[in-house]
């Protein structure tokens, strides 16, 4: 298929892009990585009148660790290029994980981090990772910028907080605690397919006993479902499978998944039980 017309600018400035996308008369669409947006175009999904090339606009390139040791990731910067950074597999090996399960590569090397979290499908793995790892999101619009934290950042199936004349400008990913233990685990009916359902878990330990835990599904819901009462379940305790199965009792009772074409609702449910067990015993065994 292919798709309707459209006019294409592929500005050098945020500003220019901005200006661009500020135009009400036109309906805009923001192009990063095209992986999702061209596949829209092409299926008549999606029927724009004019197309933001954001790739050339160099200050959304730039990948960071700021002097507070957090993560600054551009909204032109491809998934390939942060899963492969030095400073993020040491760093955040979380998210680098959760990268690599993307599509395939050739996906990952057009694909950006930001494209991802804000087209926000539900069953994709970044904007869990997103809420695991407290992320926060700079949006930038006509009226300046403002931060979004992770919990307020995904509205519900394939919409976030970002306004047609806005752009999700970088994702910024604070430093985890030192010590943390973390996994990324997911069931997929075919290597390199969406998450039929997925787990990001955080686990710090604190001498003998559970300090910190972050638990958050994707594939469950419309918006990645953090499970705090799995994550109680677990603080100020000793690990063991006393713990764990308290955790995943406490995850039957949270987590209410749909069914569709892709897998059916106890397909999903019984899947987060088993991701859950094995994500909590990786992380916690990888607690440095
Ligand atoms: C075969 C295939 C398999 C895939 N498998 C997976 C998978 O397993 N898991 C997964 O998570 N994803 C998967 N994807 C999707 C892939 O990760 C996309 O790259 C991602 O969803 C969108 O990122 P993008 O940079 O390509 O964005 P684009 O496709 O360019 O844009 C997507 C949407 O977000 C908007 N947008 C993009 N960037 C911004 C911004 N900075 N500010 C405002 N709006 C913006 C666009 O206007 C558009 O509406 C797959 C894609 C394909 C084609």
């Amino acid at each position: 298929m292919k798709p309707g017309p459209f006019d294409y600018a592929a500005p050098t400035s945020l500003r220019e892009a901005l200006r661009l996308l500020s135009d009400t008369e036109r309906d805009v669409k923001v192009l990063a990585g095209g992986q999702s947006l061209i596949p829209m175009l092409n299926m008549r999904l999606a029927r724009p009148e004019l197309v933001v090339d954001i790739t050339r606009v160099a200050e959304l390139g730039r990948m960071s660790v700021d002097a507070d040791g957090a993560l600054h990731i551009g909204a032109a910067v491809r998934q390939a290029a942060v899963a492969a950074d030095p400073a993020v597999r040491g760093g955040w090996p979380l998210l680098a994980a959760a990268i690599e399960q993307i599509g395939h590569p050739q996906i990952r090397n057009r694909g950006t981090v930001c494209g991802s979290l804000v087209h926000h499908d539900p069953a994709a793995e970044l904007p869990a990772v997103a809420v695991a790892l407290d992320a926060r999101f700079t949006v930038t619009g006509p009226g300046g910028t403002r931060t979004v934290p992770s919990e307020d950042f995904f509205l519900s199936t394939f919409a976030a907080d970002v306004e047609p004349d806005e752009l999700l400008t970088e994702v910024v990913f604070p430093a985890p605690a030192p010590g943390t233990g973390w996994s990324f685990l997911e069931l997929v009916q075919r290597r390199g397919d969406f998450a039929g359902v997925g787990v990001a878990v955080l686990v710090r330990r604190s001498d003998e006993v559970v300090g910190e835990a972050r638990i958050v599904f994707c594939g469950v819901g419309s918006t990645p479902v953090r499970t705090p009462e799995a994550e109680q379940a677990l603080v100020g305790r000793a690990f063991n499978s006393v713990t764990v199965e308290a955790a995943v009792l406490a995850v039957r009772g949270a987590v209410d998944p749909p069914g569709d074409v892709h897998a059916s609702a106890q397909w999903r449910r019984e899947g987060a039980e088993v991701l859950l067990r094995r994500a909590l015993k990786q992380a916690w065994e990888s607690c440095a």
